[in-house]
Formats: structure tokens, C-alpha cells, sequence
């Protein structure tokens, strides 16, 4: 019944075409981790082949001249994906890295102020860098136990709220103009990671008024690993905000090679050094894929992909002791589904041996990731297909409980 379901949907699915734009090995693996890395596009192999043969072995350094571009042209790409003007954004360095930058930029701009807020179940790394900042500038981190709470915890004394827009672990999404409105109101700046939202939904963060964002390429934009991140700052900060990380890819003239830094007008300025150009050229394939899928068609089919892997789960997971972690309601989550289970380590293991890629997130998460451009609903099905099996056959406990390297 349900699998006919899935069938039909797949069938009726308007982006079902995207699925072959993507590297699929044989036999294919169900892959439900979309929102850690992302599928491989062809095109992405072509493009760094042709990369490594025609312009870094025939041209060496000339190429140069189309590489210098790419953190610019790659920005320019994005930008429409997350409301953000044309010269707003700019690609290179991690997703950790950035937040540094803006998230330093951001208090020395507030200098009277003494306090940073986030919330407890933030990315870890997000809760790093904002460690780090407040410890280097002498300012208090506070927070709040997810971001709505946000209402109410912000006073004049908060230099800088960071949040992430979807929560990395229970796929929650939160209301990035209501908190963002917030948080200018007792003068505060505000900085979305969008690492879990970008490229599975449309984001505004020009509606929104966010003074500054950060996100993922390697997750829903499948630009590959390692695939540096995007940096964002509306225009009417441009001025005001100064990249802390003074480098020659940030300098007005970078090849004058003068001895004083200056920095480069606009978004340039927040660039630091030599782009990752490999990196660079398979990530462009992800984007032009979201670009021709359409974000609007893409959040449709998060949605109701979500729902109907809530539905199998509620069909076929009852009384196996797992619960759902994720909001019932489309509006409230992203595009991964978490599920929680005591022995969620070791049910996750069982289901890699069956061929079948979750991912774990401590200490009893089981999160399923669906692209809307490559997962069909038959191997979501046929996944949760498998997780039940696994529970009631519980040959997991036989799995030995501690922990690779990699979870
Ligand atoms: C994946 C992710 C990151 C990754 O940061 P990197 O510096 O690129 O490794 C950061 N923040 C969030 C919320 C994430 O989901």
C-alpha cells in the first residue's frame, strides 16, 4: 500500500528528473544524510576535469585572470537564493571562519555593549567561534534554550544575536523576521546561519532585514567536501563593518602589493586569502542545479516529502519505541526528519551494514535528510522500510556502542 504510494509520488514528482543530473554507484546506497553532504552532480566531475587538464595544466598561473572571479561570481549565484542583493554575498572560507569574521565585525561595531546571545542547542562550532569572540573581547555569551526564545532575553546590552535558521539536530525551523525584528529593536545585530536552510527552501534575508548571514554549500547545495562557505552583509553595513582578518584577497588594490592594509569597498573586504579554486569549480555545478530546480519547487517537495516519511514513520515505527523529534507542521522544519531512540548509535550501524546512510547525531538521534532534487519518495519509503525491520529484529544489539572516529 504505502510503497505504491511512494511509486505514485515519485511518478507524479515534478522534479523527479533532477535525480540523474546525480552520481549514483551501483548498487545505489539509500542516502537520507542530504543535509551533511550532499550527492555528487555529474557535471561537477566534468567541470573539475576539464579545471585540472585545460586551465590548471595548460594555463598554469595565467587562469588566474577567470579564477580571481569566482568568490565573487559564486556570490552572485547565491544571492538570489537567500533574498540577498547582487553584492551582498561573497564564497571562501569555512562556514566556521566566517562567523568569526562577521560575528568580531559585529561587536566591535557595538563596542558599548557587553553581551552576545545564542541558544544552547546551536551547531557546536557556532558555539565555539561565539566562545571564542566573547572571550577575546571580554563580553558575556548568554543563552537562550532555542531561539524563539530570543523574545524577552535581548536587552540594550546584547551587541549580537546568532541563531542558526534551522536547528542542525531537530530540523526545527525558527521565524527569522520575527526574531530578527527583535532583535533590532533593543539595537542589536543579527546573524543566521543557514547552513540546514539554504538551498532547500527560499530564504529573504532582504524581507527580513538580517544585517548578516552565513551558510553551508557542501549540505542541500551540494557543492562538495570541503566546499567553502558564503558570507553575507546587507549593504547598509557595508561601511560600518570591518573584516577583522586583514589579508591581500581583502585589500582595495590586492596587486599594488603595498605595505599598508586598506580595505576593499563592499563585499570584498571580507575576503582573506587564495580561493579553494577545485573546490570552487564543483561547487558552481550544485549551484546551477538548485538555480534550475527552483527554490520554490524544491521547498514544495521538502514538504511533502518530510510528511510522508512522518506518515510511514507513524505507520510503520509504532510501538518500536522511537519518537519524533521534528515538527508535524511543514511550516515549522527543514528538510531532514530526526527521530530519536535510545540506541539510536547502534541502529544507525545496522542500517549503514544494510546499505542505508543515515546519520547519528549524539546522544539518541537518527536524522534522515531528504534532497528534494535527487531523493525519490520509493527510497525514502524503502528506508524506513529497513529502520523498522532493524528495530524488530534488534540485531543491533550485537553492534559494539562505541564511537568511529566519524559519526
Ligand atoms: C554544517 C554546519 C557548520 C559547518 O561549519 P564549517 O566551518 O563549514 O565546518 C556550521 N554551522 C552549522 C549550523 C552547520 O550545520
Amino acid at each position: 500500500m504505502s510503497r505504491q504510494q511512494a511509486e505514485r509520488l515519485d511518478a507524479e514528482d515534478p522534479l523527479a528528473g533532477f535525480r540523474q543530473r546525480f552520481y549514483f554507484g551501483e548498487p545505489p546506497v539509500i542516502y537520507m544524510d542530504a543535509n551533511s553532504l550532499g550527492r555528487m552532480p555529474l557535471q561537477a566531475k566534468t567541470r573539475v576535469e576539464q579545471l585540472l587538464t585545460n586551465e590548471w595544466g595548460d594555463r598554469l598561473v595565467e587562469a588566474w585572470h577567470d579564477w580571481i572571479d569566482l568568490p565573487a561570481r559564486l556570490g552572485t549565484k547565491i544571492a538570489p537564493m537567500i533574498g540577498a542583493r547582487d553584492g551582498e554575498v561573497i564564497v571562501g572560507d569555512s562556514t566556521s571562519v566566517n562567523l568569526y569574521k562577521l560575528g568580531m565585525a559585529a561587536c566591535d561595531s557595538r563596542r558599548t555593549r557587553s553581551r552576545i546571545l545564542t541558544d544552547e542547542g546551536n551547531f557546536p562550532s557556532d558555539l565555539y567561534v561565539l566562545q571564542a569572540i566573547a572571550s577575546q573581547r571580554g563580553l558575556e555569551l548568554l543563552t537562550v534554550p532555542e531561539p524563539s526564545d530570543a523574545v524577552g532575553a535581548i536587552d540594550d546590552s546584547v551587541a549580537l544575536v546568532s541563531f542558526s535558521h534551522v536547528n542542525y539536530k531537530t530540523g526545527q525551523r525558527f521565524d527569522m523576521e520575527a526574531i530578527t525584528a527583535e532583535a533590532h529593536r533593543h539595537g542589536a545585530l543579527m546573524l543566521w546561519d543557514l547552513c540546514h536552510s539554504v538551498g532547500a527552501m527560499p530564504i529573504d534575508l532582504s524581507g527580513c532585514a538580517v544585517d548578516m548571514a552565513v551558510g553551508c554549500t557542501y549540505k542541500y547545495l551540494n557543492g562538495g567536501p570541503g566546499a567553502p562557505s558564503f558570507l553575507y552583509v546587507n549593504e547598509r553595513h557595508h561601511r560600518s563593518l570591518r573584516q577583522p582578518i586583514w589579508g591581500w584577497f581583502g585589500q582595495k588594490d590586492q596587486f599594488a602589493m603595498s605595505k599598508e592594509y586598506l580595505p576593499a569597498d563592499g563585499i570584498a573586504s571580507w575576503l582573506v586569502g587564495t580561493p579553494p579554486v577545485i573546490s570552487m569549480a564543483a561547487m558552481e555545478a550544485g549551484l546551477d542545479i538548485t538555480i534550475e530546480a527552483g527554490l520554490d519547487a524544491i521547498r514544495r517537495k521538502s514538504e511533502t516529502i518530510t510528511d510522508a516519511l512522518i506518515g510511514w514513520a507513524d505507520e510503520m515505527l509504532v510501538g518500536l519505541g522511537i519518537e519524533l523529534a521534528t515538527p508535524r507542521d511543514p511550516a515549522r522544519r527543514g528538510s531532514h526528519v530526526a527521530l530519536r531512540h535510545p540506541d539510536a548509535f547502534r541502529i544507525s550501524q545496522a542500517l549503514i551494514a544494510q546499505g542505508v546512510l543515515p546519520d547519528f547525531r549524539e546522544p539518541d538521534v537518527i536524522r534522515l535528510g531528504l534532497s528534494p532534487v535527487y531523493t525519490s519518495y520509493a527510497e525514502t519509503f524503502s528506508a524506513i522500510e529497513h529502520l523498522a525491520n532493524t528495530l524488530s529484529d534488534r540485531g543491533y544489539l550485537d553492534l559494539p556502542i562505541q564511537r568511529t572516529r566519524v559519526t
